[in-house]
């Protein structure tokens, strides 16, 4: 074959011998510039229409790459301090190295969620009730992980009578962490919807979230006319008696049991011997005698619960 541009003789490309074909064609087609959006509000970035956070160098440097057109394949470079793209094609064994700075355009405005959030709006409330301090603050630590993992977030978070409420911009993402938050404390969750207003002709509902936590460690309970205190809740529920003795039950079982509402007190232990303790209760005066508890150390105080009239000795 003839090459049209130089009449040389040989392999063409497209009528071009490689020399003509490498002059003459563009091989390959790089952006001028590029933008960036940075929100001003948190650490996303948005590169063409799609806002997203993480490596900011990384994610520039697969958008640039995703911009050039090229006829054949080529290695990639991108040096973000310079602006400096580098690209290798690769083409009949010849390396043909092409090298442009690109124009790196900074812009400012708030993301898509930061907008939303600024406006206050919200799809979903997350209602804690009854956690103690320590599974309070585990699962606000589970809140604020899951919210920053997944696209949404926390509009305000409200300290109320008996938990706290969570403002959350998305109702996908709130019951995702309701139902975690369910499974892992075995707690009850209320789901209510509430109609807010209209969008584009559709309804807006607004989700409401009720989880209740029930703390059982320490309560009193009477199965088959005996009395037990929890000691802990896990798969299965761990009593005991007041006579030491242990007992293992389910959570469903625990329904059908009373609960009793009775209040620790302390009690001044008089004397000691192998049966019992001798002690009198601080509040009326009056004197018993009770149970050993299994951890009982000597101590001049013990814990005691009232019952039907009975003294029952708790612990130290
Ligand atoms: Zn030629
Ligand atoms: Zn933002």
């Amino acid at each position: 074959m003839i090459c049209v541009e130089c009449g040389k003789e040989g392999k063409t490309y497209e009528g071009l011998c490689i020399d003509c074909y490498l002059k003459k064609k563009k091989l390959i087609e790089m952006p001028e510039k590029v933008e960036v959006v940075y929100c001003r509000n948190c650490p996303a970035y948005r590169l063409g229409n799609k806002w997203m956070k993480g490596n900011l160098k990384e994610d520039l440097k697969e958008y640039i790459k995703q911009q050039i057109e090229a006829k054949f394949p080529f290695q990639f470079e991108f040096d973000f301090e310079s602006g400096k793209i580098t690209c290798i094609l690769e083409f009949e064994g010849r390396k043909i190295k092409k090298e442009k700075y690109i124009e790196i355009v900074e812009k400012e405005r708030l993301c898509d969620k930061c907008s939303l959030q600024k406006g206050g709006y919200f799809e979903a409330i997350l209602q804690i009730r009854g956690a103690n301090e320590k599974d309070m603050k585990d699962i606000d630590k589970l809140i604020r992980r899951r919210i920053s993992e997944r696209d949404t977030f926390l509009l305000k978070k409200e300290e109320v009578k008996g938990g706290r409420d969570y403002y959350i911009g998305n109702k996908k993402v709130a019951s995702k962490i309701a139902r975690e938050i369910k499974e892992k404390y075995d707690a009850e969750l209320s789901i209510s919807s509430s109609l807010v207003g209209m969008k584009d002709g559709k309804r807006i509902y607004r989700d409401t979230y009720g989880i209740r936590l029930v703390e059982y460690k320490g309560k009193f309970v009477k199965i088959d006319d005996k009395l037990y205190r929890i000691v802990s809740a896990g798969k299965k529920i761990e009593l005991e008696g007041m006579d030491g003795e242990k007992r293992y039950i389910y959570k469903d079982d625990l329904r059908k049991a009373v609960e009793l509402d009775l209040k620790e007190r302390e009690a001044i232990v008089l004397h000691e011997d192998e049966k019992g303790l001798y002690i009198m209760d601080t509040e009326s005066y009056k004197t018993a005698f009770v149970n050993k508890p299994k951890n009982w150390k000597g101590k001049r105080k013990i814990k005691i619960v009232e019952y039907e009239g009975k003294f029952y000795a708790v612990g130290e």
